[in-house]
């Protein structure tokens, strides 16, 4: 196949602004060239067998000369990849792109631009500013702070002032005396609402709420890095009353996610909604049983059993695993009964075609053994993980139920002590760490060593078991209404 080179906008930072043709592109990539302004999250989509090429660039420090990005973009297309060349915000704006493009079009290489959302746009939109408004201006100008080779650029203050159009410089922060000096010459009138805003789209954003005459020195007072970009214009004066991003209930907190990567998913998503930085490190990791012969000679012989139950999603995807290895499907469960702890349990079984005929009022082991203690007469099957509550089957015990217990996974404690995650407690830089079974608390504290002071911390924990085990090593908790995703995002945003 011939290669092609995709040119991808990756969008302003938040990695929910990359647009669906542009995951799509990454997501088949056999290279990927990528930048500095490029996030984390929008990195972890390229897929594991894709070769990626970092050619980020520092403000004053190129990394990698531009004549040599062309070169490796070059190379790379004639050589047959499918390459996708990621920028930050729109590859177009400011981003080099076509001079990138003309290259490979004098070298015979094909190529497609995907573009992206602009951080000039949507950094404004994220600190409140509309960058048109019928009441303030009619037209918007995009502007670079620095122009090639680190020279000054040519700007004609006079005709951007004359224009009455919002004005957006990037590039802006160590410019931004000049600018305001130009303007101010070309008679703009020095109390023009304006504005600069760091980190647009991302949970450390922050703006800076001024006017033209005493922006430069706020910005400085605050301490404003690249990137970041300046607005100038009346639009500026709504970003207090519409900046809708800085008062997401969770913004500037900092929240670890504790989970297995697999399952981290939503959890972190839900958190991010509400503006939180989210970590995501995974403390603990499952591993299913294999071979499994106690389980499979008891998905065998399942008719024995009047219950099966479920205390985990991972448990209902091995066990379904095991099922389809034997060469089974749903139909050798015939009339067996299912339960589930909790509603993603349920959720899980559900994806298998499957409904649970039982799931108790309270999601945790003791509810669910009482439960099946209560509706069960003949043998129940529990298939669940290695340390297993035992509240579950003291329940059975009590009331003299039948049951067999068998381990089909366990939880592996993935990271043995972490460094970073230490020094960022210590430093005071984590405000939440989200516990989903007591064996991510066991995780985190392995993780970080049980010496540290936790108590700048809050444990949000999925229920009672989980918060008694927080509470061994001093965390603080706070528990959630309902043993939910759900509730334990929201027990963040309450706290
Ligand atoms: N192609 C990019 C711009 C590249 S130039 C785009 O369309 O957004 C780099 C400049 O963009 C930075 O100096 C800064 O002024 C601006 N910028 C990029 N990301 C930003 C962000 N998240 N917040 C504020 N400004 C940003």
């Amino acid at each position: 196949m011939a290669g092609k080179v995709t040119l991808v906008g990756a969008g302003p930072g938040d990695p929910g602004l990359l647009t669906v043709k542009g995951r799509r592109a990454l997501e088949n990539a056999e290279v990927v060239v990528f930048d500095r302004l490029v996030g984390p999250q929008i990195l972890a989509l390229i897929p594991e067998t894709a070769r990626t090429i970092d050619v980020g660039k520092e403000a004053s420090r190129h990394l990698i000369p531009q004549e040599q990005i062309n070169e490796i973009l070059l190379r790379e297309g004639q050589a047959g990849h499918q390459v996708v060349r990621l920028k930050g915000g729109d590859p177009f704006v400011f981003g080099r792109g076509g001079e990138e493009l003309e290259v490979l079009s004098q070298g015979g290489v094909d190529f497609e631009v995907i573009p992206g959302v602009t951080s000039a746009i949507a950094a404004a939109a994220y600190g409140g500013i509309p960058v048109t408004h019928r009441n303030f201006s009619s037209s918007l100008h995009i502007i670079t702070g620095r122009a090639k080779r680190g020279q000054d650029p040519v700007i004609d203050y006079e005709a951007l002032v004359r224009s009455g159009g919002t004005l957006v410089f990037l590039m802006s922060v160590s410019a931004a005396p000049k600018i305001v000096q130009g303007l101010l010459a070309a008679g703009m009138d020095p109390d023009t609402p304006a504005a600069m805003v760091e980190n647009g789209t991302l949970p450390n954003q922050r703006r800076c709420d001024a006017v033209l005459r005493t922006l430069p020195q706020r910005a400085a007072e605050m301490g404003i890095h690249s990137p970041a970009l300046m607005i100038v214009g009346g639009v500026c004066s709504l970003g207090p009353e519409l900046c809708w991003y800085e008062r997401l209930p969770l913004h500037g907190r900092r929240a670890l996610v504790s989970r297995p990567k697999n399952r981290a998913g939503t959890l972190a998503d839900r958190l991010r909604e509400l503006g939180a930085d989210v970590w995501e490190y995974p403390c603990i990791a499952t591993e299913p049983v294999t071979p499994c012969p106690e389980m499979e000679e008891a998905l065998r012989q399942i008719q024995e059993y009047q219950w099966l139950a479920f205390t985990s999603s991972t448990g209902v995807e091995v066990f379904w695993t095991c099922l389809r290895g034997l060469g089974l499907d749903a139909r050798a469960l015939g009339g067996v009964k299912l339960a589930a702890i909790g509603s993603a349990t349920a959720g899980a079984l559900e994806a298998c075609g499957l409904s649970a005929d039982l799931v108790p009022a309270v999601y945790d082991a003791a509810h669910l053994g009482a439960a099946l203690a209560e509706r069960a007469s003949g043998r129940v099957l529990l298939l669940r993980a290695e340390e297993g509550s035992p509240a579950l089957t003291e329940q059975l015990e009590k009331r003299g139920r039948p049951y067999r217990d068998i381990a089909i996974y366990r939880t592996q404690y993935s990271n043995p002590r972490s460094e970073q995650l230490r020094q960022a407690l210590e430093a005071g830089e984590l405000d939440y760490v989200t516990f989903t079974s007591a064996s991510t608390v066991k995780g985190f504290v392995s993780a970080t060593g049980a010496d540290v002071d936790y108590s700048g911390i809050v444990g949000l924990c999925i229920g009672e078991q989980t918060a008694a085990e927080a509470r061994k090593y001093g965390i603080p908790v706070k528990i959630a209404a309902e043993a939910t995703i759900d509730a334990l995002a929201s027990l963040a945003a309450q706290s």
